[in-house]
């Protein structure tokens, strides 16, 4: 259901950012239940779940057997991995691709091999938009590479696995690729980490929260998205810049606590963190009160930025690509808005406790014990 929720926002991030929305949203969207335009089969075998999990978020899907892609391919006839919304954005919206069957074989390839497809495909559309600017050439790519290309997807999925031709350098990541052929701006990443499904134009907290992850453009570790987009816990507007370092904030550190405690962050859509209290109490101990939980999770992020700090992050990459800073988005309810990050950072440092260059206060120290 969220391909068309966010692209109706005019927040899903299409063709390497440059628009907000897809028009072949639907044909992406991993409905897989719906039967097929060519033989009336549903993609959709069944839904898998990890051990003891009720939600079984997992899909099992069947790629047609006349498509190009698995053609002469009888291993992959059976039921294969099927679609989830960030694999379908990146293998779709992300660089123009329609094609259902080809976004599952080249999610089927990436889970396969062990690649993220996120990064993968958005690595993709980078390559795709320096095809279209003429920077790289069919004989460079191996085959032509315009944006919307199945062919060049499937091709690029194989090639990158097998990390032959120009698949070695998908595989170095968008930053990578970008700086190589003089375009580093067109790498759509923070910390060298590609965006997830979600425009920073469109649901503002999101632009804030790529930016101040510890490990880079991240949507689970900070997924405004819940409140912004969905209500949960209470609706704020994607619009609007204000009451957003709060926000994530509160959801960066809550995340902290929950991804300690072992339990798959799916379920916070269902569980807060006052749900899961009483649950680490019982098998931890009386000390973990709310107002422990909520402090170990604003330590966690704390030590964290600390790492990085001391690794050579700072405010300087605290930042998103020109391109969310500049380009106003051109379709939805976003039109005309760029990300508000520069308005929203320095409330954030300041109520994490850091000073300007986005380095932990000695008092923040003093006050979380570290
Ligand atoms: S919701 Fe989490 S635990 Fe459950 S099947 Fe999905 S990934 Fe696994």
């Amino acid at each position: 259901m969220l391909i068309d929720i966010i692209n109706e926002m005019g927040a899903l991030p299409t063709r390497n950012h440059r628009d907000v929305a897809f028009p072949s949203a639907r044909d992406i969207s991993p409905n897989m239940a719906e039967p097929r335009k060519t033989d009336g089969k549903p993609h959709l075998v069944t839904n898998q779940a990890c051990f003891g999990c009720t939600i079984a978020c997992r899909r099992i899907s069947k790629i047609d057997e006349t498509h190009f892609s698995v053609q002469n391919k009888p291993q992959y006839w059976g039921a294969s991995g099927g679609l989830e919304y960030e694999a379908a954005w990146a293998l779709g919206a992300a660089h123009g691709v329609k094609d259902l069957e080809a976004l599952q074989y080249a999610n089927l390839i990436c889970n396969e091999q062990g690649m993220d497809p996120i990064s993968f495909g958005a690595t993709v559309g980078a390559a795709m938009e320096l095809f279209e600017m003429g920077v790289l050439s069919k004989e460079q790519i191996g085959i032509e590479a315009p944006f919307g290309s199945a062919k060049a997807l499937c091709e690029l999925a194989e090639l990158t696995a097998r990390g032959e031709g120009f698949g070695k350098e998908i595989g170095q990541g968008s930053k990578r690729l970008c700086s190589k052929y003089g375009h580093p701006e067109l790498s759509m990443s923070v910390k060298g980490q590609e965006f997830p499904a979600y425009d920073s134009r469109g649901i503002q907290g999101m632009g804030l929260a790529y930016a101040t992850s510890n490990r880079g453009a991240c949507h689970l570790r900070g997924y405004t998205v819940a409140s912004e987009v969905l209500g949960i816990p209470v609706k704020t507007d994607p619009l609007s810049a204000e009451g957003k370092p709060e926000l994530v904030m509160a959801f960066q550190d809550a995340t902290a606590s929950f991804d300690s405690a072992g339990i798959c962050i799916f379920t916070s859509f269902a569980w807060s963190l006052s749900d899961i209290q009483p649950q680490i109490a019982a098998a931890c101990g009386d000390e973990f009160t709310m107002d422990n939980l909520n402090q170990i999770g604003e330590r966690i992020w704390n030590m964290e930025r600390d790492f990085n700090n001391r690794a050579g992050f700072a405010a300087k990459d605290d930042s998103l690509p020109p391109r969310l800073l500049k380009e106003a988005a051109k379709q939805g309810p976003a039109k005309g808005l760029v990300s508000k990050l520069p308005e929203m950072l320095p409330k954030y440092y300041e109520i994490r406790g850091w000073d300007a260059d986005g380095q932990l206060k000695k008092e923040t120290r003093t006050r979380l014990g570290l």
